[in-house]
């Protein structure tokens, strides 16, 4: 028989609904009271281990059903929860239905013999009597309903909560962005929403408290039920479902690693600093210069000594040389006294939070600003909804109505929820207590009146660890670089200094802050290395190295925009590949000849219903107008697999990536096709725009797809509307499945050009799946397989008259650039950052030489010998 637990703030309540419970339903339901605090001063609260006793104590196979009253009820109960061994927790169900009713209506259906679900059911509908009495709608009840064709469930007249499932694809689950965004969508809504993690058992949580959603501790692939009552739990529910079909708006390849990811590594030699192989006299501390190789490992006790190298984690590129400056964080000691005027504690909070925001929307915006509007700047929207969380903002008033200050109430509330995000099994998801801390800090500094550490000068800024806030308000003009004794890779200090250009170590451990201030520093952000008062010999070679890769950055920059030239005077195509308006931007800021691929699936990911052909052909001519001239390879819909779209469901696969994706999908489903080839042909009567045809394997898709051109090109004329001739628009295909690159002497005179995506092409050669990590090592376009299946497609489009492109990732490798030109390539689409160097790559290439390149290449026996070759060429 199902157990029950009732929590309450208040000892007595608790007995009371569990004695009423009891007398309703019969001795023979066991129902355990964890009410009020073990603390003989504070008796009013709620506490985990309590709650976990009680637990204990109702436990049963059949499982346990807990009923919570307010606020931080719900909070102890989700830490008693997590507290409890994982084979119990899975049978431990906190139920959102109201305490008293709902004890009596569960303690009913448990004496029943009842599941779990169904006296979670029962307790939900536990105010229907009441409501029917009164003339309300009554509220939930009953079995759950069968799911609609929707994805969502519920009753005709909405009177039970609607249900929805939703799988999480988000790499990194619902970490604090997404789950930001779970709770800002909901919380447009009249709706009490609440979600629960079904896969890793946790929760229901309000869908209202960002710690309450980000706790659940859901991961990619984990399913989530989100339920919502209330006037407009429909559209809650729709618009959540949304959201999860957007991804929860990260970016296909968010990973929470930072877009600057992949932008060339600054280096940064600090003006005024020992750069550049000139150390000043006097900044080396006394002793002699390190000599040889510098010792590897700090010593245990002491500053680290000059010469000393540190390893860390790599944060941010680039090398930097500058003076310590260390920031330490202001100790703050929050008083325990007892407040004598709770309104007054309560209203200093307020101010408190209120002041915190405009710092935090100050942040954000100065972020957004710097890096031009990225991602990046998001992570302030979940510090403010921390700000507004009814998980932190609940118990703390509550501690401050029982008499506490505001700093010890806001304190308590805070290390409480810390606590939840600790447990979390997802190391990501773990480190994002950090921003927790941070904001709580903000707010303490500001009730305690604690001031802000303040730099002391320019140089590397040495800290324990940085919270975004700090790092968001660094100048890269005075701060070279970041040196954290903790931190990872994916905190939001990491991803910002990123997206800022500063190169960053991290996680250096605690001998980094003995090492004084003003000790000269060489900071390797690609490498994770700092090294303590580098010796002469080390400071000339960093600054020559910096002064390299600086030199080379902005070469490759100033040029960017000139053609991209071999040395024996073949012209190469550098465009870049988008998937919006801001990359089609990006592409023409950063030089690109025009965009080698559109990647259509992610231009309309985020629409809820198949755009008209109006509404592309707008798309498609505003970002031609962007380009001012240059081409635009417009490839059709290349949904299935890993891209799916809201507005096309699709089938189960038990392979989706040999299913029915790119072409295969538009010509089963013919008219989206047509109407992504009309809305195309209208807009290339005006601009250069190609079309491009994804995952092609056989000649008699070609011909259905060039069919079905011809057929939409004679309609539109008929209708009157302006067309481009027959040879006006480029007709081409994607190279991305072997068979087609075997059959390129078939499929060459078919088609205007071939664009080679090697991330597929690979995929498909290797038979490595491309979205699993074990098998990364073998997707690898550097494989002479792959290498060999382009060489192939490249030299039959050219005895076809044809050219050849290459739009996967391995075009933008530097060492990969003379090959492809050597097996025949003469244009290239990259990512944006990478156009500048691509173009470099392209200039030191000599045709002959590259050709003989290649073709010793493909006779060597893995892509590591195909690296060597070119590295040592
Ligand atoms: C490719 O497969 O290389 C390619 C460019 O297409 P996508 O990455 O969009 O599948
Ligand atoms: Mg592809």
């Amino acid at each position: 028989m199902v157990g029950i637990v009732i929590v309450s703030h208040s000892a007595r309540l608790a007995d009371g609904v569990a004695e009423l419970a009891r007398e309703m339903a019969g001795p023979d339901v066991v129902i355990a009271a964890a009410g009020g605090m073990d603390l003989p001063d504070r008796p009013l609260g709620t506490d985990a281990a309590l709650i976990m006793r009680a637990i204990e104590e109702a436990w049963s196979d059949d499982g346990v059903l807990v009923l919570m009253d307010l606020g931080s009820a719900v909070l102890s109960a989700e830490m008693a929860a997590e507290m409890l061994p994982d084979e119990q927790r899975s049978r431990v169900l906190l139920c959102e239905a109201p305490v008293v009713e709902g004890a009596v209506a569960a303690a009913v259906a448990a004496r029943l013999g009842e599941p779990l679900e169904r006296v979670a059911d029962e307790a939900r509908g536990g105010l229907a009597g009441k409501a029917a009495h009164l003339g309300a709608a009554p509220p939930a009840s009953g079995a759950a309903a069968e799911p609609a064709a929707d994805g969502t469930t519920g009753s005709e007249s909405g009177q039970r909560p609607l249900e929805l499932r939703i799988t999480v694809a988000n790499r990194l689950g619902l970490h604090a962005r997404p789950a930001a965004r779970f709770v800002q969508t909901a919380g447009q809504f009249d709706a009490t929403v609440t979600a629960e993690n079904l896969t890793a058992p946790a929760g229901p949580a309000s869908a209202r408290s960002l710690n309450g959603v980000a706790t659940l501790g859901v991961r990619q692939g984990h399913e989530v039920l989100i339920r919502a009552t209330g006037p407009q739990a429909e559209q809650a529910l729709s618009a959540l479902r949304e959201l999860a079909e957007r991804n929860f708006d990260e970016s296909p390849t968010a990973d929470g690693q930072g877009a600057a990811e992949a932008q060339p590594a600054p280096a940064r030699p600090a003006a005024g600093s020992p750069a550049a192989g000139s150390p000043e006299a006097g900044t080396l501390p006394a002793g002699p210069p390190s000599a040889g190789p510098p010792s590897a490992s700090p010593p245990s006790a002491g500053p680290p000594s000059a010469g000393t190298v540190l390893r860390g984690i790599p944060g941010s590129p680039g090398i930097a040389v500058g003076p310590v400056v260390h920031l330490r964080a202001a100790a703050i000691a929050v008083p325990r006294e007892p407040a004598t005027d709770p309104a007054e504690e309560l209203a200093r909070l307020d101010a408190a939070l209120a002041a915190v925001r405009r710092q935090v929307r100050a942040a954000r915006d100065s972020v957004a600003a710097r890096t031009r509007g990225s991602d990046e700047a998001d992570i302030f929207d979940a510090h403010l909804l921390f700000l507004s969380d009814e998980a932190l903002l609940d118990p703390a008033r509550s501690f401050i109505t029982e008499g506490r200050n505001a700093a010890d109430a806001w304190d308590s509330a805070v290390t409480q929820a810390a606590v939840a995000w600790q447990q979390l099994a997802d190391p990501y998801q773990r480190e994002r207590v950090r921003d927790l801390e941070s904001i709580s800090s903000a707010v303490l500094e500001q009730l305690l009146g604690v001031t802000r550490a303040q730099l002391s000068g320019p140089g590397i800024v040495v800290a324990r660890e940085l919270t975004p806030a700090d790092t968001a308000g660094f100048d890269p003009a005075a701060v070279h670089g970041i040196a954290t004794a903790l931190g990872g890779p994916t905190s939001h200090a990491a991803i910002l200094a990123r997206a800022l250009g500063i190169p960053a170590v991290l996680g250096l451990g605690d001998s980094v802050m003995t090492v004084g201030d003003g000790t000269p520093l060489l900071l390797d952000g690609e490498a994770g290395s700092v090294q303590v008062a580098p010796g002469p010999a080390e400071l000339a070679a960093a600054g020559q190295e910096g002064e390299r890769r600086e030199q080379a950055r902005q070469h490759a920059r100033r040029r960017a925009a000139d053609p991209a030239v071999t040395a024996d005077g073949t012209r190469i195509d550098v465009a870049a590949n988008a998937g919006s308006v801001q990359d089609v931007r990006n592409a023409v800021e950063a030089g690109a000849d025009g965009i080698g691929l559109l990647r259509t699936e992610f231009l309309f990911l985020s629409a809820a219903s198949m755009p008209t052909e109006a509404e592309q052909a707008a798309v498609y001519a505003d970002l031609a107008e962007v380009l001012d001239g240059r081409p635009l390879i417009v490839r059709t819909l290349d949904v299935g697999a890993d891209k799916p779209l809201p507005y096309l469901p699709r089938p189960e696969e038990p392979n989706p990536q040999l299913g029915q994706r790119g072409i295969r999908l538009g010509l089963a489903r013919p008219e989206i096709l047509r109407t992504q080839v009309r809305a195309v042909l209208r807009v290339a009567a005006r601009y250069p725009l190609r079309l491009m045809f994804p995952m092609v394997a056989t000649v008699s898709e070609v011909r259905a797809a060039r069919d079905l051109v011809a057929d939409a090109r004679r309609t539109l004329a008929a209708e009157g509307a302006a067309v481009p001739a027959d040879e006006g628009m480029q007709v081409g295909i994607m190279i991305e499945v072997p068979a087609a690159a075997l059959t390129a002497p078939v499929l060459a005179p078919e088609v205007d050009f071939f664009s080679v995506g090697t991330n597929d092409l690979t995929q498909y050669t290797m038979a490595a799946d491309r979205e699993v990590a074990a098998v990364a090592g073998l997707s690898d376009g550097l494989q002479p397989a792959v290498l060999t299946l382009i060489g192939r497609a490249a030299a039959a489009s050219g005895q076809a008259g044809r050219w050849t492109g290459v739009c996967g990732e391995l075009a933008a490798d530097p060492l990969a650039v003379p090959l492809l030109i050597g097996l025949g390539v003469r244009e290239l689409s990259v990512n944006a950052a990478a156009v500048a160097t691509v173009k470099e790559a392209v200039r030191s290439t000599d045709l002959t030489a590259a050709a003989e390149l290649a073709a010793h290449a493909l006779s060597l026996p893995s892509a590591e010998a195909v690296r060597d070759l070119v590295r040592n060429r």
